[in-house]
């Protein structure tokens, strides 16, 4: 795969930032990204947008302010992709494989070929809630002096950025296609989606949930597909067992 080839796969990736407060982070973001290469921004919900303090930290980056897609929801700026990446300044209690930024890359790059894959930044002052990182298939975490782990917004999309830089412009150029051996394309996060309202429907016609809460339910069962990067096929499996349960008449109650 020549360079040229490599470089497409830029346009694959999308740098989402959820929420953010200061119009400047965005546009120092913006530069950051285009420094790198990339040029796919989502902006979530921004607080103070479009902002002449955006264009004016962005540099000679106002074309990807100008071209940034903003959106209401997280749901909304990750639909149709394949695999997503929550950056977090914190490691959470709750599992995610959590990745350094040369391994999150090297990772969403196996499956890059079959669709877009975003990485997700969170608020200044918050980051990300944990619904939205149920929404991710890895956390990236940059390390950092313990005691001092937040970094600016900016400065982690420009380490996230400068990874993809060197994994797909470096001079080390592997080839990235995604996986050799997958016979099967990743389901997307709309696929997704769909399936998760399905198994609860149909776990919730089983009496499954019971005294348990189905929100923890759902929870734990979406970190589980999320770190498996489920296939279509294997969804449409999933689905297909939900359809016999809810096909099923209840027994009778004696
Ligand atoms: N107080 C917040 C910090 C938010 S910093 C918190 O506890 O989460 C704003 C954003 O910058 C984070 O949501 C994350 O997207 C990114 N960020 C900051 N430091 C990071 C780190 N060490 N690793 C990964 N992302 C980081």
């Amino acid at each position: 795969m020549t360079q040229q080839t490599n470089l497409t796969l830029f346009n694959n990736i999308r740098i989402v930032l959820v929420n953010t407060s200061h119009p400047g982070n965005i546009g120092a973001a913006a530069r950051a990204m285009k420094n790198m290469g990339l040029s796919r921004l989502t902006l979530v919900d921004p607080e103070d947008y479009p902002s002449l303090e955006a264009i004016s930290r962005s540099v000679g980056a106002v074309d990807l302010l100008d071209d940034a897609e903003v959106v209401k929801d997280l749901k909304q700026a990750i639909s149709g992709c394949i695999w997503v990446a929550g950056t977090s300044a914190r490691l959470r209690t709750i599992e995610w494989p959590i990745l350094e930024p040369g391994e999150c890359v090297q990772q969403s790059l196996e499956h890059i070929g079959q669709g877009d894959i975003a990485i997700v930044f969170g608020r200044e002052n918050s980051g990300l809630t944990n619904e939205e990182m149920e929404m991710c298939n890895a956390l990236l975490h940059i390390p950092t002096n313990p005691d001092f782990s937040s970094l600016n917004v900016a400065a982690a999309v420009q380490i996230v950025c400068y990874e993809y830089r060197l994994a797909l412009a470096g001079n080390k150029i592997k080839k990235h296609k995604g996986k050799k051996h997958r016979f099967d394309a990743l389901a997307d996060s709309t696929q997704l989606d769909g399936m998760y309202a399905h198994l609860h429907d149909a776990l919730d016609y089983l009496g499954f949930f019971g005294t348990n809460n189905p929100d923890i339910v759902m929870r734990r069962l979406k970190g589980l597909f999320n770190r498996a990067a489920t296939t279509q096929r294997e969804l449409s499996i999933i689905r297909g067992i939900c359809s016999a349960i809810q096909d099923k008449k209840r027994p009778r109650k004696q």
